[in-house]
């Protein structure tokens, strides 16, 4: 059984306003006909919905804690299962803080798979300059990259990207050609991104993407502009969708805080995250049964891979 974990930073359930949320106008027909002709935005109180292939489900991002859910004790608490922000007296982001690295170190979602014998990947690929920063000190990881190197799993680079291994975090490798000087990055199209995906998970157990362009999104405060990569990522969606057969395993999409969903603000948001659990209903409902808020996401992969 393989889980794709596609992570999306500072995406959250907002409300069903098209001046404030792009998720109530974007153009998304592929998320659309996953959830059953619904928008992803806020559930009544108690409500889950389910369709015939997914279930979506409000995830608690604030954990007890004051101020607004912040990125790396977010990601920390959806990799390690442990309140970060409780631990830590606050939300904290956007890059782990050595309390965070702390918790990162012991025992996260990759590390504890990859003891268990499972063959676990972040299929993100880093070009050479965010490894030439991260070895001189001059940039930190953020949290999922740091937990994927604490687990000892290398992060790919870009032999990876060019050899079809790994995806760029545009998806497509546009910005790899435009922005960071890879002029012959091999390009895909957003909907062959999301094949790419549902490929390159099957060479593994449990496979992680992480999307950040939604939380830069959110804090820019530019409705066209985001209007415009959820559109991208819908396609993406549709690439995902079409390639995979739910009998696989599972594909959950989550985020940490969220921010993208309200455009009134620049700040995150105090909403609750989804949680959207695609795949064959017997699969989907054992695994999203004990899921409230950030910190039930390791337990219930654990729990999906019959490691405790
Ligand atoms: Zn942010």
């Amino acid at each position: 059984m393989k889980f794709l974990f596609f992570f999306m930073d500072g995406i959250g359930l907002g409300q069903d306003d098209r001046r404030r949320n792009p998720f109530a106008q974007a153009e998304m027909p592929n998320l659309s006909a996953l959830l059953g002709g619904e928008r992803l935005i806020g559930l009544p109180p108690g409500v889950v919905l389910e369709s015939e292939r997914a279930t979506l489900l409000p995830l608690d991002a604030c954990l007890g804690v004051a101020g607004l859910p912040q990125s790396a004790s977010g990601q920390a608490a959806l990799l390690t299962g442990v309140n970060a922000p409780a631990i830590l007296g606050e939300h904290f982001g956007p890059k782990p803080n050595p309390a965070i690295a702390e918790i990162l170190a012991n025992g996260n979602l990759f590390e504890t798979l990859k003891e268990k014998g499972r063959r676990v990947a972040l299929l993100n690929a880093y070009p050479q300059a965010y490894f030439t920063e991260i070895n001189s000190g001059q940039r930190l990881p953020g949290a999922v990259a740091m937990a994927a190197l604490e687990s000892g799993l290398p992060l790919m680079n870009a032999d990876d990207l060019f050899a079809g291994r790994a995806l760029s975090a545009d998806f497509t490798g546009k910005g790899w050609r435009e922005r960071l000087g890879y002029h012959d990055t091999p390009l895909l199209s957003f909907n062959q991104a999301g094949a790419r995906l549902a490929e390159l998970t099957r060479n593994y157990d449990f496979a992680l993407f992480e999307f950040w362009v939604s939380d830069v999104l959110g804090h820019r405060k530019d409705m066209h502009e985001a209007c415009l990569w959820l559109k991208r990522f819908d396609q993406v969606l549709g690439g995902l969708l079409d390639a995979w057969n739910d009998d696989e395993g599972l594909i959950l999409i989550a985020s940490d805080h969220g921010n993208l969903e309200d455009l009134g603000t620049r700040r995150h948001t105090d909403n609750p995250v989804p949680a959207l659990v695609i795949g064959a209903p017997d699969l989907r409902h054992s695994f999203s049964e004990r899921l409230g808020n950030l910190t039930d996401i390791m337990p219930a992969i654990l729990r999906f891979f019959d490691v405790e």
